[in-house]
This record gives structure tokens, sequence and C-alpha cells, in this order.
């Protein structure tokens, strides 16, 4: 393990950009204090205690110029995010003062942070694993409470234990088959293929088990992309306003993340909608151009849950059968709005056409069926997820692709025993899935992966 002392110093403005009230300048390095203490005016930074925290100003040596004022966090490894010196420069201004504190830091000696390089260090040196780095980028790009605390489990380690414990007896399983080839005049073969063979097949039960979570947790990192479709007037903006409105804030104090981006999601009892094309239902103008089929079909191939609303009130149209044929294999919900007017269409309507869902009867006006809509969204995907003890979700495209890399060398132990190939060229394959769970966790992690992973951390992390 590499040791602190190796690293420069380095630096970034570590809060989103924008106009917030307080903006943080992080230092991390050996030279962390004496750096700070160079351009500050107050207390003498290197004869503070640990994590103690100073009123004072920032001014630039070079000219004695005021720059800010300021409150400086020192904190010595290694109790510290990245195990080294960590100073945090908690500075007042907008994007422009902090800027030039930062610039100021850079004169005197810092090294601009690359993207992430705080929480690379922070793996350097020990102090978390690559799923517990990943985790802190899936904290800053959470949406919604739960995909908060998938994150915190996964910073918490659940993730780790659970793979380093499945690899334990992987290898377990790979030195006892090494010690019976060592002594081949015992004959044990045939006790040693069977050996290799149940390991196989419960390491796989257990990757199977954490790739079945794959879809929720990526739903809760990115969002499940969901259309809101229906012919024009059936109540599709009064139930994206409601959607929207009621009581449906969406993590915003989170970095990285922008308004823009905000707006099209929306949380419904803690899954993340990203709504797809919200224009097009907003569009109250043209009214040839609300959303009709042809619109629809687009916004139907990129979702992930279509929600089909059709207007009680009102006899079934040509348009609105075109839409539930168009639907019909997708993952989808049907609200019969509109229920506080006489029925034209009721569940028995649909069921006489063939339609397996039960559909909602709703009056988004009355507001009438608006929870079981949201319920029902919500154990549309969280079926059974919520009541697993572990409560780990593979979320990201990495872990994923590498689960399904061990779980192909499972398959390869397993298919190699059948054929009756020798235990010894079974065994490599065997050690391939051990290669790759090491991988997942940072244990075997080649050098690019590691700097690939990391730049994608926002600036400052
Ligand atoms: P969209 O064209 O599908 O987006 O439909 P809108 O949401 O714009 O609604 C069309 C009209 O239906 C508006 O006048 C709404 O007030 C009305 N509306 C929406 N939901 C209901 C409902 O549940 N009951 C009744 N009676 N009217 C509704
Ligand atoms: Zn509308």
């Amino acid at each position: 393990m590499a040791t602190v002392t190796e690293y420069d110093t380095i630096a970034a403005i570590s809060t989103p950009p924008g106009e917030g009230a307080i903006s943080i300048v992080r230092l991390s390095g050996d030279q962390a204090v004496a750096l700070a203490n160079h351009v500050f005016k107050g207390a003498n930074l290197t004869k503070v205690a640990s994590h103690t925290i100073h009123y004072g100003h920032i001014v630039d040596p070079r000219d004695q110029q005021e720059m800010d004022e300021v409150m400086v966090s020192v904190m010595l490894a290694p109790k510290t995010f990245t195990r080294e010196d960590v100073v945090e420069i908690n500075c007042h201004g907008g994007i422009v003062a902090t800027n030039r504190i930062l610039q100021l830091l850079l004169a005197v000696g810092a090294r601009m942070a690359e993207p992430g390089e705080f929480t690379k260090r922070a793996f350097l040196n020990g102090r978390i694993d690559l799923t517990q780095a990943e985790s802190v980028m899936d904290l800053i790009r959470a949406k919604t409470d739960q995909a908060m605390k998938v994150a915190l489990n996964q910073l918490d380690g659940n993730l780790q234990h659970l793979i380093k414990n499945l690899r334990q007896e992987i290898l377990q399983v790979l030195a006892q088959v090494e010690v019976n080839i060592d002594y081949p005049e015992y004959d044990e073969e045939q006790l040693t293929a069977q050996m290799l063979r149940e390991k196989a097949i419960q390491v796989e039960h257990e990757i199977d088990q954490l790739l079945a979570t794959a879809n929720q947790g990526k739903i809760l990192r990115e969002g499940l992309a969901t259309a809101i479709i229906g012919r024009p007037n059936v109540g599709k903006s009064s139930l994206l306003n409601y959607l929207l409105h009621e009581d449906k804030a969406i993590v915003t104090d989170v970095a990285g993340t922008t308004r823009d981006v905000l707006e099209e999601y929306v949380n419904v009892q803690g899954v993340p909608l990203k709504l797809i094309d919200t224009a097009g239902i907003h569009d109250t103008n043209d009214k040839v151009e609300k959303i009709g089929v042809a619109r629809s079909k687009k916004a139907l191939s990129e979702a992930d849950l279509v929600i089909l609303v059709l207007d009680a009130s009102e006899a079934l149209t040509k348009e609105d059968r075109q839409l539930l044929d168009l639907t019909a294999q997708q993952k989808r919900m049907i609200v019969l709005n509109k229920a506080d007017l006489t029925s034209q269409i009721t569940p028995a309507t649909l069921a006489a056409l063939g339609v397996t869902e039960d559909p909602i009867v709703a009056s988004v006006k009355t507001k009438v069926g608006l929870t079981k809509i949201e319920t029902e969204i919500k154990t549309l995907f969280f079926g059974g997820i919520e009541n697993q003890q572990k409560d780990i979700l593979v979320s990201n495209n990495r872990q994923i692709g590498l689960l399904q890399q061990a779980r192909a060398s499972l398959q390869q132990v397993l298919a190699g025993l059948n054929q009756g190939l020798p235990v010894d060229l079974v065994q490599i394959d065997m050690t391939t899935c051990w290669d790759k769970l090491g991988e997942i966790t940072g244990e075997s992690a080649p050098d690019e992966l590691i700097t690939q992973l990391f730049s994608q951390f926002c600036l400052g992390k």
C-alpha cells in the first residue's frame, strides 16, 4: 500500500458550481496545512489541534491584499476523508471569489486536483474500497432517499463484505484442490470435482441474487424512465402536475446536479421517475401535436414504465385501442381517469378486450385513486426487493459487468466438470471468477481502470 507521503498536495473547489451562500476549497496532502497557513491571516494553522475550525482572512502573501473572510477547518491525517492532512476553506463568495482563492493556492504550490482525485486518494490510502468509492459518486448523484440509502449501504461496505466472503470461500476450495492435486495417490479426483461443482453452484446462486437487484439499482441511480401517454384531453397534464407538485421534492442539495435536469425527475414513494417527453404533454397550443400515436411511439421506445391514461367518461376510441395495442408488451399501468363522471369504460371493458392488467380507476380532479397510482409504481419496482435481508443493490454497470463475467467463468467450471476435464484445468476458471470478483472491490483492479473510474467523479470530490 502506498504511503501518504508519496502524493503532492491537491486543491479544488468541492462545492457545486453556482451561487451558494458558502463555497468550500479543499486541500489534501502533506503540504495542505502549510499552504493554507501561507495565505491565511488568523491563528497559526500549523500549530492548531486537529479537527478544529478557525476564523480569519485569506490574504495574498505577494501583495498583502485581503481576499475573503473565511472559516478554515484543519483535519490532520489519518482520520480524514483521504487519510492525508486535509484543510477546508469555507469562503463566502460566489464562484469568482472562490476561484481566486483556489488560484492563490495553486500559485503558492498546490496542484489542481483531477476529477475524483480526493476519493481516489481515499482509495489508494486504503480508507475505502472501490464499491465504496463508487457509492460516493452515487451519493453525489442520488435522486431520492431510497437511492441515497442504497449508496450509504455500499459506503458502509455491505457489498464489499459480501464479495469478500465469496472470494474467501472460493479461495478455500482452490486451496483444497491444490492439496488434492499435490497428493494424487489418494485418488481424490472425484471428491475434488464434486467440491468444485458444489462451490460453483453456490457462488453462482449468490451472484444471480445480486444481479437480480441490478435492474432496481440502476433505476434508483438513473431514474425510472416513465412515459405518460394517452390521447388529448384524457388528463395527462393533470396527472403530471399532481405527480410534480404534491410534496415530491427531489434531493436538490447535492453537488453536480442542475435544476434543468432535476425538473425532469419526480420522486414517487422513493422511486425516482424520469419523465419522458413532458414537453409533449404540456404542449397545449397545438391540439394535433399533443401526444398522439406517432409521438407516443418514440417515447415508448425509451420507457421503462408506461402510464396509459384513458378518459373513462367517454367510450373507447380507435386511438385508445391503438395505444393499448402499442403498449401491450411494456411494463404498463392503465389509468381510467375521470371516474368522477359517468363511466363509459370500466375494468370489465378492458378485460373483455384481453387486457391482463387491472386498471386503476381514478379521478385526478377529485383526487381519487392517486395514492393507488403511486403505490402501484412503487410495488411494480420494489416488489420483493425491500424484504431482502441484505438490502444490497448492485447499481452500476461496471459492477454488473464484472458479476456477469464472474458468473460466466463459473459456468465454464460447471461445463468443464460435466465434460470430465481434469480439475487443474477447471481450477483456472474458478480462479478467473475469484479475480473478477476482486476487481469489483478493487483488490485486483488494474491501474488504468482505477484512473478511468475516478475520473468520472465530480471535481473536488
Ligand atoms: P391532457 O390533454 O391529456 O393533458 O389532459 P388535461 O390534463 O389537460 O385535461 C383535459 C381536461 O380534463 C381539463 O379540462 C381537465 O381539467 C380535465 N380533467 C382532468 N382530469 C379530470 C378528472 O379526473 N375528472 C374530470 N371531470 N375532469 C378532468
Ligand atoms: Zn394537457
